[in-house]
């Protein structure tokens, strides 16, 4: 078996409450990697089409790399994939802590879970064995309450806990899965989908010993990282936590504002990383292996939102979502509602977006009192965003409308509620705004799980004169442009940043540590971790053809499930001038996208309805995948498809692209 694997995937039926293990060839494991493109593999080989996201049909994979487990930072991650409850299209989800290690220690590289327990289940993994355990003493359980029940019943302190808390229970679209009860697989409902399978926790123990190839390699490179980092872009992170970044955010002005009105802040500095240190903060926490350290925990012992550290602390995005979105820069009610998320299960994202979102409505008269239960949701109002955490993770009150997430809430409030949605199929953004990093709004909007700012580099670390045009080398990207271009070569730069952020979520290395631009190690340095782990020869020719294989397999399983070019598109929200600070008046013109988007299909091998081409599906060594999406779509059709001699009809000057904000 090739190192760095296991070699063993489980298989667990639900419904028959029965496993069997398969021991996958090495093709398999170099073609796939491991993380979402193994997770996308099955989904399309055992998922029927148009399969109810919440229903029996839909399949769960949990899926680590090959380096999980090695002693090097940034290697302890797993992938979940499964179709969207809250999309409607591929599901992916991405944490890291110390389960994903746990996973290679109990014996497996990975989980495909189908059908639907009769009754509340948790799987225990360890020894390479399975079992099943109820969990009707679990259910209903906050997260931490449940973790040490379980830890108490195996008499295991160390044991590794991968669960849903009650909002996935309840089938909160955007419900997350969360281990060590603050690290969370957050994005695309995930949560919801484990919760349908009543499928409380997978629990990993054990003390397998994890085969690498080349443990010498690993060390030394492990070596130069924890030597590198104190020099390096990731140490301020590590000291201040991800949120160390909101003051840059909010003087470039993009800092996402009141329900996206505005990209600065008044109140920006109380709830930066900085001010979180020096106040709140209790200590700093890593996930297995990594020097970088930029999880947070804080506690907040009186007041109004005291906050247990036992569920961690706000990440930038929490901080923004819950925070500057609705308006609010009390930093203890954004800890306690972050706190809530992690107790509840909920995705920080979704959920303080789908609230800024109410609150919009709101303060412009849309919905009032009498919809919110007498809440007043105004921008600022603390108290009533921490109280809608609680309802959205109970599904109640008002809450329950909310845990639809914003677009289905407003679909049932009415045409003025859906302009005030700031998402991409029904997925909220995350806190980085297209206005002032045009090219991440185009992947947003392309992105097969909805909008997500881990899917592709940044705008600003392709600007003229960084210090990152080194390592962007590497990859071809020469030709820096300013953040606020998209151009024939940001759309280049996007597509090929994309393809490497995808790897990652594949091998299951985490994109703070691992990367194309300011990441503790570059791109080629990845290749080497791999090849030490594995003993294949890999190259970042390989990383990079299975990035966009990753990304090809998400492609297909949306076009089966009937997505197309008319999905992949920005909300109009993002087009009106936003108020205030250096991104005053900048807005995204809707054509600027739509150009980009047509220039990046062509780029990518793939139709005007952004579905891949059989060659390309060919090319990419998935050539299998093109007979479920129907002939109709992969077979050249002169309406849909350019030959691929075509001259492409777009102009090649870059000046059709400029900002026009
Ligand atoms: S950089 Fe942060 S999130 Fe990434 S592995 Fe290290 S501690 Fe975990």
């Amino acid at each position: 078996m090739t190192k760095g694997f296991t070699g063993k995937i489980i298989h667990i039926d639900l419904t028959s409450r029965t496993s069997s293990v398969e021991r996958p060839q090495e093709d398999f494991y170099r073609r796939y990697g491991g993380g979402s493109a193994m997770g996308m593999y099955y989904l399309l080989k055992q998922m029927p089409a148009s399969a109810d996201p919440l229903g029996e049909d839909n399949i769960l994979t949990v899926f680590v790399g090959p380096a999980t487990g090695a002693s090097i930072s940034g290697q302890s991650r797993v992938s979940v994939c499964a179709k969207s409850p809250l999309t409607g299209a591929a599901g992916d989800s991405q944490a890291g802590g110390f389960w994903p290690a746990y996973l290679k220690r109990s014996g497996f590289d990975g989980l495909v879970i189908s059908g639907r327990a009769a009754r509340p289940v948790y799987l225990l993994l360890h020894d390479g064995e399975v079992e099943f355990r109820e969990a009707a003493h679990l259910w209903g359980r906050i997260t931490g309450e449940a973790e040490k029940l379980i830890r108490q019943e195996l008499g295991d302190e160390k044991a590794q806990v991968m669960q849903i808390g009650p909002a996935g229970e309840k089938l909160v679209r955007f419900a997350c899965i969360i281990n060590m009860s603050n690290r969370a697989n957050g994005r695309t409902g995930m949560g919801a989908v484990m919760g349908s399978k009543n499928l409380k926790a997978v629990v990993v123990q054990g003390g397998k010993k994890l085969e690498l190839f080349d443990p010498v390699k690993i060390k030394e490179l492990a070596r130069w990282g924890a030597e590198t980092f104190k020099d390096s872009n990731t140490y301020q992170m590590g000291l201040h936590g991800t949120a160390n970044i909101i003051p840059g955010q909010n003087d470039n002005g993009g800092l996402p504002t009141r329900n996206w009105s505005s990209g600065v802040f008044e109140g920006y500095k109380e709830i930066s990383g900085q001010t979180m240190s020096d106040t709140i903060l209790k200590e700093r926490d890593t996930c297995f292996g990594c020097v970088i350290r930029c999880k947070r925990v804080v506690e907040v012992r009186d007041g109004e939102f005291p906050v247990d550290p036992y569920y961690g602390g706000p990440e930038y995005e929490s901080m923004s979502t819950l925070g500057s979105y609705c308006g609010i820069s009390n930093l203890s009610a954004i800890a306690k509602a972050n706190e809530l998320c992690n107790m509840y299960g909920l995705d920080t994202i979704s959920c303080g977006a789908t609230i800024a979102w109410a609150m919009d409505c709101y303060e412009q008269g849309v919905i009032s009192k009498k919809d919110t239960g007498g809440l007043e949701l105004k921008f600022g109002n603390a108290a009533a965003m921490v109280k809608l955490v609680e309802q959205i993770g109970r599904k109640e009150g008002f809450g329950a409308l909310l845990a639809e997430g914003s677009a289905r809430a407003a679909a049932k409030i009415g045409p003025e509620a859906q302009g005030l949605t700031v998402t991409v199929k029904n997925q909220e953004f995350p806190a980085h705004m297209p206005q002032v990093k045009r090219s991440l709004g185009l992947i947003y909007a392309v992105n097969p799980y909805g909008a997500d700012h881990m899917s592709s580099e940044h705008d600003p670390m392709y600007e003229p004169d960084t210090e990152f045009a080194g390592r962007m080398a590497e990859i071809g990207l020469l030709d820096q442009k300013p953040a606020s271009d998209l151009g024939p070569e940001k759309v280049r730069f996007a597509h090929y940043t994309q393809w490497i952020y995808s790897a990652c979520n594949s091998l299951c290395l985490c994109q703070f540590v691992y990367g194309p631009a300011w990441q503790l190690y570059s791109t080629g340095q990845m290749a080497e971790v791999i090849s030490a782990a594995t003993g294949w020869e890999f190259s970042v020719f390989e990383l990079m053809k299975l990035g966009e294989r990753t990304l090809n397999l998400q492609r297909v399983f949306n076009a089966r499930e009937g997505f197309s070019a008319r999905d992949d598109v920005l909300p109009e929200k993002v087009s009106q001038p936003l108020k205030g600070g250096r991104s005053d008046g900048v807005s995204v013109p809707a054509d600027q996208v739509e150009r980009a988007k047509i220039l990046y299909y062509r780029m990518c091998g793939w139709n005007r309805e952004g579905i891949p081409h059989r060659a390309k599906l060919e090319e990419l060594g998935i050539g299998w995948t093109a007979d479920l999406i129907g002939s109709q779509h992969v077979v050249a059709d002169s309406s849909q498809v350019e030959s691929p001699d075509e001259p492409c009809a777009l102009p090649s000057s870059s000046k059709l692209f400029e900002n026009e904000a």
